[in-house]
């Protein structure tokens, strides 16, 4: 994506080990390093919270409530951000993380890589009426009990692996989900 070196314009810039541009003319040097970004499992008594993705990637793919994790922002206070901008509802601060998983996010022609941390939140009583969605980056949101769940129907791998790991955490026969 990049032919010039942006501190002295040589063609000479070069992409290495998937992760860093160098310049050999300059000595320039620039980490493309990964991002990070957070998810929730919200289990509510009608199954686990997903959003319908009105946009690409994976536009019409199922995905948690998250996103990337802004400047000067702990990884918990983006997540509850990403849920009030998306959903218009906060799952407080106690919310526990649960696993990691590395992904890749592929937007304009560029390749992010992402940490994703994903978090769980139990709310019982939480319904499609007490949500706002914002219709600009949400499609619908639909509940769906995890033995329901379709992997196929899952927007990225990180996401597929921690509802994988989820599911064998909590096996669907055991309901109700474990407070946090
Ligand atoms: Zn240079």
């Amino acid at each position: 994506m990049f032919h010039f070196c942006p501190s002295c314009a040589s063609p000479r810039i070069r992409f290495e080990a998937h992760k860093l541009f160098r310049c050999p003319d300059c000595g320039f040097v620039y980490y493309h390093n990964i991002a990070a970004a957070t998810g929730c499992i919200i289990a509510t008594d009608e199954g686990i919270l997903f959003l319908i993705r009105a946009k690409e990637p994976a536009q019409g793919k199922l995905d948690l409530p998250g996103g990337f994790v802004s400047l000067e922002e702990g990884a918990v206070e983006g997540l509850r951000r990403e849920c009030r901008e998306e959903i218009g509802w906060d799952p407080g601060p106690q919310v526990s993380f649960f696993a990691s998983f590395p992904n890749t996010y592929p937007y304009q022609g560029i390749r992010y890589n992402t940490c994703d941390l994903f978090f769980t939140c139990s709310a019982p009583s939480l319904r499609t009426e007490d949500l706002h969605r914002d219709p600009q980056e949400i499609g619908g949101i639909r509940f769906i009990k995890p033995a329901r769940l379709l992997m196929e129907e899952l927007a990225f791998d990180s996401t597929r692996r921690v509802m994988q790991a989820f599911i064998g955490a909590h096996p669907p026969h055991e309901a109700p989900l474990p407070v946090v």
